[in-house]
């Protein structure tokens, strides 16, 4: 009997295939694949050129002002005219015939003992040397003025060429064109100017989960993340992004739209389909795309491992890994420099600052890890607070300031550390009021107030236990909290240490979420209803996380037993009633406003306590009296208690 012959995989035929380089490495023999190489170039009417890189230096062809010209109005007079000027000496200059306007060529010279007259922005007449202010002088009748100080010898000049000298290197190759650059330009009289063309770059999602945003999510699909933000950081890095929308995940279909994509571009992006997994394709068909191929798959990065660099004919080709978060990371880190340099941009400058971070960071020995953070400030300097939810959250991405590095030679960061954070905008906008804890949505209500009168709100959300942590250290002004304590059978404040003080928030109520359709729960206690899920072996539930108050309500109404579905226990509120609302569980516990914005049914138990843990050495500060006023507020208090909440 004979063994099925295996397919043959032409990629495994590349043995750096197989290999995982270091993101140096990777990086350096990406561009050696790619560089040295033209920038190609395009003439642009400057109104067209905005955000464009200039592809030459660009030369000064005249001088800026073109002539001498008055800065203020005045008299044209000669300096030496008025030496022995003074307060009790004044000097009478006779007026030329004739007024100096803005865009009006002088005519007479200014002869010794005379002046004309001129407006800011004239051109200085033949003879003159100096301008005197016109308050500076008194009429003389009518053909003469008085002049009681001296004048110093180009006072009030702008000479030609002090501005812009003709023959000066105004701007060089590789500057992006704002306005204050196209202002330099038009006031040197250049209409157009040869700017880089922007790299054309196809990109491509891939995987049959994909829908665009704007259309209906199917069951077990999501929405298109990839798309939209690599086409945008596309166009922030000075590339043309053309979108080519998701492609699923069938070989032919692909190959045949990474054809398509890459015949008529200067660079293809995808994402998604790069690990080596049954159903990931698309790095198969680079290989049949063009020469050399593959140049790295598989980077030690963290997050990132998966990508795929390529050069086909010359032009890259990228695969993205999936996880939105590690795209942007791989995009921003390996991607960007390419896509500048193609672009005829300088390698973007980074901004960075010192920050301690105030926990332990694990990290994977062996990877460059990179690390989101929200900066805070303390009370000896900025604080950096890990903020990924994993590389598969979007907003982890969007809500940070910034990232750090953990060397691919260390297994951790220790808590305590001083490290660079390299910072997504030039500049760190330090938040007005830092909230560390839990989250609620009823925050976002009473914060509303805050964001609409200029003040930045940071919420990190990291539990009750971890927000208290904050507060002790002092890194936030608020920590949110809903910690019951078994002992004294209450909320929250016996949870409070010295510094700290309870400001009450709001009450949450807690109970059974169930289907409105299922007839096992309908009209019953949520003590009755557990008794009837327990006596139904079909019956699935949906728990909590250890340490969650909703679990100590959940394990006292099931008292020691373990029904099917007990180990399902998600951290949050939501998770629990989009398990039980898409079928994967019959009941669980949640918050009323949760289960309502479900449409779930909902059999109310008991109140959890959601308050505050203030800071009280932070109390003083206005955006924590804003806040303060704000909670107390009848519009706050309104708008807790119209999404579900009551306000305590
Ligand atoms: P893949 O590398 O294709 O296996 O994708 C890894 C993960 O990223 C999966 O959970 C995908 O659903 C997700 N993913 C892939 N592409 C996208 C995209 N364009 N937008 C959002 N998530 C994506
Ligand atoms: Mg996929």
């Amino acid at each position: 009997m004979s063994m099925p012959t295996p397919k043959h995989d032409p990629s495994l035929d590349q043995d750096q295939f197989l290999t995982v380089l270091s993101r140096e490495e990777a990086l350096a023999r990406f561009e050696a694949a790619l560089f040295p190489r033209d920038v190609p170039s395009q003439t642009r009417l400057l109104a067209d050129a905005l955000g464009c890189a200039l592809a030459a230096d660009v030369v000064a062809p005249i001088d800026v002002p073109p002539f001498d010209r008055s800065n203020v109005d005045g008299f044209a007079v000669r300096s030496a005219d008025l030496a022995g000027a003074g307060e009790g000496a004044p000097v009478q200059l006779m007026l030329n015939d004739e007024t100096i306007a803005c865009g009006t060529a002088p005519t007479r010279p200014v002869l010794s003992g005379t002046a004309t007259s001129i407006a800011t922005g004239g051109p200085v007449p033949r003879g003159a040397d100096a301008i005197v202010m016109v308050e500076h002088t008194q009429p003389a009748g009518n053909r003469a003025i008085e002049v009681r100080r001296a004048a110093s010898p180009g006072q009030f000049v702008s000479y030609a060429g002090s501005d812009i000298a003709r023959g000066e290197a105004l701007l060089r190759a590789g500057t992006v064109i704002g306005s204050r650059e196209i202002g330099m330009l038009a006031a040197c009289g250049i209409a157009e100017v040869l700017a880089a063309r922007r790299p054309r770059v196809a990109i491509l999602s891939t995987g049959d989960e994909l829908v665009q945003p704007g259309e209906t999510l199917r069951p077990a699909a999501i929405y298109d993340t990839n798309g939209a933000i690599v086409s945008a950081a596309i166009a922030e890095n000075g590339g043309d992004a053309h979108f080519l929308g998701a492609i699923a995940d069938d070989e032919a279909a692909l190959e045949a739209a990474m054809r398509r994509a890459l015949a008529d571009s200067d660079m293809l992006v995808l994402s998604g389909g790069t690990s080596k997994g049954a159903g990931d394709v698309s790095h198969r068909i680079i290989a049949r795309l063009g020469a050399p191929g593959i140049i790295a798959h598989g980077v030690a990065l963290k997050p990132g491992k998966p990508l795929c660099l390529a050069v086909c004919d010359g032009k890259p080709v990228i695969i993205l890994p999936g996880f939105p978060t590690s795209a942007m990371f791989t995009f921003h880190d390996m991607i960007v420099p390419v896509l500048r340099r193609m672009a005829g941009l300088p390698p973007r400058a980074d901004a960075r600052v010192t920050a301690k971070v105030p926990v332990r960071i694990a990290s994977e020995l062996g990877r460059t890890e990179f690390v989101m953070v929200s900066l805070v400030e303390g009370s000896e300097g900025l604080i950096a607070y890990p903020s990924g939810k994993g590389s598969g959250a979007i907003t982890s991405f969007a809500q940070a300031d910034g990232f750090l590095k953990i060397d691919a030679l260390a297994d951790q960061m220790p808590a305590g550390s001083e490290t660079d954070v390299t910072l997504f905008t030039p500049h760190v906008r330090v938040p007005d009021l830092v909230i560390v804890g839990s989250h609620c949505t009823g925050l976002d209500l009473v914060t509303a107030p805050l964001a609409r009168a200029g003040l930045v709100v940071r919420s990190i959300a990291v539990g009750s236990l971890g927000g208290l942590a904050a507060a002790k250290r002092g890194e936030c002004d608020l920590a949110p909290i809903h910690l019951f304590d078994d002992k004294t059978e209450t909320y929250n404040t016996p949870y409070l240490s010295e510094g700290l003080e309870l400001v009450p928030g709001w009450r949450r109520m807690q109970g059974i979420v169930f289907r409105n359709d299922d007839p096992r729960f309908a009209g019953l206690s949520a003590e009755e209803a557990v008794r009837a899920a327990l006596a139904d072996p079909a019956c699935i539930m949906v728990n909590r996380n250890q340490g969650a108050g909703t679990r100590i309500l959940i394990d006292r109404l099931l008292a020691g037993r373990r029904p099917d579905g007990y180990w399902n226990q998600p951290r949050s509120h939501n998770a629990v009633a989009a398990a039980v609302a898409q079928h994967r569980a019959d009941w669980g516990m949640t918050i009323a406003p949760v289960a309502h914005a479900s449409g779930l049914g909902f059999i109310p138990l008991a109140e959890e306590h959601y308050d505050f843990a203030l800071v009280t050495a932070r109390k003083q500060r206005p955006a924590v009296q804003t806040f303060l006023d704000a909670l107390a507020s009848a519009e706050g208090r309104a708008a807790l208690t119209a999404a579900g909440f009551r306000p305590a």
